[in-house]
């Protein structure tokens, strides 16, 4: 069941923006179904008033991209990039507001959600840059004095299926590559994060981007998704989200012979040896593990430690999560907010409920989706506890007999999204780079963020094996044409 904090209302607050979908530059109201978005710490308290939209909306986002799809990809690359850093601009200008709204609608803490403005921003400056740098290769002909070379050129109109826990950086991590690349784009936000979706319409628009070069549809993720996935006019599609949808995204996507990449979930490791810095790896285990409440793809939600320094270790991580205030994301020294949603709440307390070997249980507000960060210790490598992603502040910590167990203890999940070595011994370090099942490899640092002009995304269950960020991400949002020329 998809969870969703957007509950259908009969009334609208008139204090509240009210927002709705953006397709061909215009926000498009009259809808009749109208939904709030809510406040994770204050549930009570209204973000957004939301029109959602219906499935004939999909055609019609589909049908304006289409038609701005030639003249957008026929400008020169530079065209392009002009417009790119228009909208940096115009989210710079905005971007205390921005910050506010993630905080307010995710439960993002303040600190956190002002660095994810930050990171859009530097998104669209790198992508207005890889514009500019639309290359191809010559490559030599067996026919005697032929041309013959090969060029990137863009797949058309593209799908982005997108969560809500990094609600403008992963849509624009997405978009923008997309457009450097000449693509144009329809964006299938999450239902919990639609007024950070729409900001992002906003100073899109602001920003002058050409209509239908970027649509945004805000309603119900299983009908909109469906649609969206057998639209002909969708040439290819990135999701990122769990498992579980991914999964009907890659199946009906390769029904329809289409490119996609799925970024999904992880239960991501840390491995502390015996010769770690402890007090510094139970801080960074500690950060990347609690902040923003767990809820991030990459979080640590194993902590796999060397049985010799497993009471140290513990010691000095029950101190460092202590220091992680919880309390309402728009508090400056907020670490640990809300989840999203009741039903994530209620998902993530039930899974941990009677579950024997907590170590530690912090103290949350009353008022609000908390869920108390969590520590259990000596828990089973297979264990529900040690294989599920939880998407919460809860961690487990492993005991392993040496670098060896570590690793294979690290490596049997299904999933294979980030993790992070703590130790300063270097050729361990080296063997564990060559030998971990993981898209992002750390050591001494933790499992959560990336550079944004790093290539991102995992392996095995975690990811479709496509790359975002960087110049891998142009990869996905191109094909190659090969072109001969002869006398
Ligand atoms: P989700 O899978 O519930 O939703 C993701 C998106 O899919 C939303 O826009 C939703 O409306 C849409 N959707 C839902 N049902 C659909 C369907 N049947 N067809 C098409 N689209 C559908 O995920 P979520 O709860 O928003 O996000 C949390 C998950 O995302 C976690 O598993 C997390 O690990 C993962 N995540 C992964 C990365 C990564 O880069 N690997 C980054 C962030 C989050």
């Amino acid at each position: 069941m998809v969870q969703t904090k957007c509950i259908v209302a009969s009334t609208s607050a008139s204090s509240v923006p009210h927002i709705s979908s953006f397709i061909n530059g215009e926000f498009l109201t009259g809808s009749g179904q109208t939904s709030l978005s809510i406040n994770p710490a204050h549930p009570e308290q209204t973000v957004a008033t939301v029109e959602w939209c219906g499935k004939s909306a999909v055609t019609d986002a589909a049908e304006a991209a289409a038609a701005a799809q030639k003249s957008w990809a026929n400008l020169p690359g530079p065209a392009r990039a002009e417009f790119l850093y228009k909208w940096a601009e115009q989210i710079q200008a905005r971007s205390a507001e921005i910050g506010i709204a993630v905080a307010q609608e995710v439960g993002k803490p303040i600190g956190e959600a002002k660095g994810e403005v930050g990171r859009c921003i530097a998104i669209l400056r790198y992508y207005a840059g890889e514009a500019v740098r639309q290359t191809g290769h010559v490559i030599p002909a067996l026919a005697g004095g032929a041309l013959q070379y090969s060029v990137q050129v863009p797949l058309g109109v593209v799908g982005l299926i997108t969560p809500w826990n990094f609600p403008i950086a992963i849509p624009l991590w997405k978009a923008a590559p997309a457009l450097a690349c000449g693509n144009t784009v329809v964006l299938k936000p999450a239902e919990t994060a639609p007024l950070c979706a729409i900001l992002l319409a906003e100073t899109a628009k602001a920003a002058g981007l050409p209509n239908g070069v970027f649509n945004v549809l805000l309603g119900d993720g299983v009908e909109l998704g469906a649609e969206l996935l057998g639209c002909a006019l969708i040439r290819g599609v990135s999701f990122t989200g769990s498992s579980r949808v991914g999964a009907i995204v890659a199946e009906r996507s390769a029904a329809r012979n289409i490119k996609y990449q799925t970024e999904m979930g992880g239960k991501n490791a840390g491995i502390v040896l015996a010769d770690a810095d402890l007090k510094q790896a139970a801080g960074l285990v500690a950060g990347g593990a609690m902040r923003f409440a767990g809820q991030k793809c990459t979080a640590t939600s194993r902590v796999i430690v060397e049985r010799s320094v497993l009471d140290a270790f513990q010691a000095e991580l029950i101190s460092a999560v202590e220091a992680l205030r919880v309390t309402d994301p728009m508090e400056a020294d907020c670490a640990v907010g809300p989840v999203i949603t009741d039903l994530s709440q209620q998902r993530i307390q039930s899974a941990i409920s009677g579950l024997i070997g907590s170590v530690y249980s912090g103290q949350v507000p009353s008022e609000g989706f908390y869920v108390a960060p969590t520590i259990f210790r000596d828990v089973d490598p297979a264990s529900d506890l040690a294989q599920i992603e939880l998407f919460g502040p809860v961690l487990a910590i492993l005991a392993a007999d040496n670098f060896d167990h570590a690793i294979e203890i690290a490596n049997g999940v299904p999933y294979g999204l980030s993790a992070a070595l703590y130790t300063k011994n270097i050729p361990l370090a080296l063997q564990y780079a060559n030998r971990i099942e993981a898209g992002l490899v750390r050591v001494n640092g933790d499992t959560t963020g990336v550079d944004p002009h790093a290539p991102f995304g995992g392996v095995k269950a975690s990811s479709s094996g496509t790359r975002e960020q960087g110049t891998a991400a142009k990869e996905f949002y191109t094909e190659t044409k090969t072109v001969q020329i002869n006398p």
